[in-house]
């Protein structure tokens, strides 16, 4: 099992925010309302997700770290609509090949004096040792030591402050993704990011702010556009307030960040004539459609999805878009 994980692990976790990224949807699919990321040394020595979501039972802790094992989705028919960010049930058991993973957690549902149990995955056969360990309701995954037993893997990991800044990346992809989750960072054992819950609409503009920035918000045109199940709203900036890079371009899809061709080109379309050349617009956007017309499961990164009539997204994406900003190209 540990050769086959590894060969799985190649394909989902590339660097640290790779595993962020992963723990972290798992902690917003068990429900997590805080979410607190400790992260030492860019991730290479420790990084560890602390939840307050529903937990796991002592009996599902093995489970967990077995490979396509997800207490997601039960036969093949939910694989046509996804409501939850994961479902293939191998980002634990391929972190737990190249690294040293703990995944300790106390169900919600447990008892008040029953203790929380550790799983710890070792060796070749991957056997799970599993310990009590007192905690509060919730789960926390330590990592410690990525690519520890891959060397080829480890010499790729760049410097410590590049690890983090994608980290930091994830991070703020994943909260924006959840408005209503509150999150806070630490590197090396400082906060180097908190970024709360948004309870109202006012909070949730602030929070944008936070996390994109200010500058963004303050000239960002608002959209909200919706025809038939296809919704799309989020902020979009002005056309006078272009950027030379695309690091502020963040695209959601049924609450999950994406990086997708046929979405980007629709807004790049809409943006065309207004825009210098060699100049990006930035961008939060929400795109809500039935579950069942997006498929998500064309890469285990879960990064990329296909649309059953992509055509039309694109085309009303691009149309949405291009009326938010008309008035500006008057
Ligand atoms: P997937 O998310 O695709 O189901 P994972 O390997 O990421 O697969 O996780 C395996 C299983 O472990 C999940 O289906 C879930 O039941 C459990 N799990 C993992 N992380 C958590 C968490 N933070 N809280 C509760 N359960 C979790
Ligand atoms: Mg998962």
């Amino acid at each position: 099992p540990l050769l086959a994980n590894q060969i799985a692990a190649g394909e989902v976790v590339e660097r640290p925010s790779s595993v962020v990224k992963e723990l972290l949807e798992n902690a917003i699919d068990a429900g997590a309302k805080r979410i607190q990321v400790d992260i030492e040394r860019g991730g290479a020595r420790l990084i560890r997700i602390t939840d307050d979501g529903h937990g796991i039972e002592r009996e599902q802790l093995e489970l967990a770290l077995a490979r396509h094992a997800t207490s997601k989705i039960t036969q093949t028919e939910d694989l046509k609509a996804i409501h939850t960010l994961g479902f293939r049930g191998e980002a634990l058991a391929s972190i737990s090949s190249v690294a040293k993973l703990t995944l300790s957690s106390k169900a919600q549902a447990a008892s008040d004096d029953s203790a929380g149990w550790s799983a710890i995955a070792q060796g070749h056969d991957m056997a799970v040792e599993i310990q009590p360990r007192p905690m509060p309701a919730g789960t926390i995954v330590e990592v410690r030591d990525l690519f520890f037993n891959t060397p080829a893997r480890r010499k790729f990991l760049r410097a410590e402050r590049t690890e983090y800044v994608h980290i930091e990346e994830t991070m703020k992809r994943v909260a924006l993704a959840s408005p209503s989750v509150a999150f806070t960072l630490k590197h090396n054992g400082k906060v180097t990011k908190r970024i709360p819950a948004a309870k109202s609409e006012e909070q949730q503009k602030q929070r944008i702010g936070a996390i994109v920035s200010n500058n963004f918000l303050r000239q960002a045109l608002y959209l909200d556009t919706s025809i038939d199940s296809l919704r799309i709203w989020g902020w979009l900036s002005s056309p006078e307030h272009h950027q030379n890079s695309s690091f502020s371009q963040y695209v959601f899809v049924n609450g999950r960040a994406v990086r997708d061709r046929t979405l980007n080109h629709a807004i790049k379309q809409a943006y065309q004539e207004l825009l210098p050349a060699g100049r990006v617009p930035a961008y939060v956007l929400y795109l809500e459609l039935d579950p069942e017309k997006v498929d998500v499961n064309v890469h285990p990164t879960k990064h990329e999805v296909r649309f059953s009539d992509a055509r039309q997204v694109h085309d009303f994406i691009s149309r949405a878009v291009a009326e938010a900003l008309e008035p500006q190209a008057e």
